[in-house]
């Protein structure tokens, strides 16, 4: 690859995860040469397997429903909820052509259809490579050094993930929406026949406990204790009980988060690289893949000169923020009804 001062590529996506594919494939549906960068080797396990029915338009606008459907990933009609009141079944809905279904994709797969579908549209792929410092021009990000040289383009996508690899080398404002919150989670195999119709969220006086069936005999667990935050290592939902541990525990820092500029010159910052909320919704993927097609069309629209760089970073930084407070509102109220 020839470097220069000129940009290699229209654009750079760093990070491969769903919002970082579902960018470069907007990005490259729109005409754009997109170079995307990714540190693991595929494929690799990831948490968040739990996906609404309302993913599916995003997949199909994506091109990858196809390939998603073929996955055989299980599906449910919605979700078990014991939260302020009685258990009870919330379902997604139904049309005429019967219920909504949600996916249990597992990320190792379905992230791995998602990065296939951008190789096709010929986005050029570096894998694995690392992004380790921005390239600037003044204020303007004009690339990354990464473990596989210097890559210079027009606009940066940051698509890193909650760590806010961009927001941390421009040392921008994170700006914290609730206390500190950490999800515990983990995996168990065996049989557990009262959760393999669908998930379960229950609350509890300390938090709340979801647990999953993702794959045939493999169940996943996640809590988040507002109360007291120690796990014992060997900790497992009660109705996992006879379950066998898979894997090691693992936490996740969840506190409510965005970043105060997720875009600028030269830059987006999509997924959870640009807000975090916990995952009592479940919705971080469907955020994640949203943000990063909202991004790749604002970029394309700038780069094909249909709007200028302050319209395109204003309307999405506007989008990102509206998006977060209402997440916010609707979190806080569901909290509020919890007992403590
Ligand atoms: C316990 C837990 C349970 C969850 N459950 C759900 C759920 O059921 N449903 C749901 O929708 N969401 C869930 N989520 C949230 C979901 O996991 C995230 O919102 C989603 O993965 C965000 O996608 P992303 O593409 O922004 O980032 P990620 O999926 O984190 O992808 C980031 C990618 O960037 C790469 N990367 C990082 N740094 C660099 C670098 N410097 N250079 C190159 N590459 C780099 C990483 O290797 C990774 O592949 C859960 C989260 C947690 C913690």
């Amino acid at each position: 690859m020839v470097l220069g001062k000129a940009p290699d590529f229209d654009v750079l996506v760093i990070g491969s995860g769903p919002a970082g594919s579902a960018a470069a494939i907007a990005c490259a549906q729109g005409g754009l040469r997109v170079v995307l960068i990714e540190r693991e080797l595929f494929p690799r396990s990831h948490p968040g397997e739990t996906l609404h029915p309302g993913v599916e338009p995003l997949l199909k606008q994506l091109g990858v429903i196809e390939p998603v459907l073929a996955a055989g990933f299980l599906r449910h009609t919605g979700n078990w909820v014991k939260w302020e009141a009685e258990k009870h079944f919330a379902s997604f809905g139904e049309d005429d052509s019967g219920a909504w279904l949600g996916f249990q994709a597992w990320r190792a797969d379905f992230d791995k259809i998602l990065l296939n579908r951008a190789k096709t549209l010929g986005v050029e792929v570096l894998q694995p490579c690392q992004a380790s410092r921005l390239l600037m021009d003044g204020c303007k990000v004009v690339g990354v050094e990464t473990s596989q040289g210097t890559l210079r383009a027009s606009q940066v996508v940051d698509a890193t993930g909650s760590h806010h690899w961009l927001a941390r080398q421009l040392e921008l404002q994170i700006n914290y929406h609730s206390p500190r919150l950490i999800a515990y989670y983990g995996y168990a195999t065996g049989e557990c026949p009262a959760r393999d119709d669908a998930p379960a969220i229950v609350a509890d006086s300390d938090g709340w406990t979801w647990t999953a069936r993702v794959r045939p005999q493999l169940y996943q667990w996640t809590r988040l204790s507002l109360v007291s935050r120690k796990m014992q290592k060997d900790w497992l939902p009660d109705e996992f009980h006879g379950l066998k541990s898979y894997q090691k525990m693992q936490a996740a820092d969840v506190t409510w988060r965005i970043v105060s500029q997720p875009a600028g010159a030269g830059y987006f910052i999509v997924g959870d690289a640009a807000m975090v909320l916990d995952p009592a919704s479940s919705h971080g993927v469907l955020k994640a893949i949203m943000s990063g097609i909202m991004a790749g069309h604002l970029i394309a629209a700038e780069l094909l000169g249909n709007l200028t760089e302050q319209q395109a970073t204003q309307q999405y930084c506007q989008w990102i923020h509206n998006w977060f407070q209402h997440d916010v509102e609707n979190l806080s109220k569901l909290y509020a009804i919890l007992p403590n």
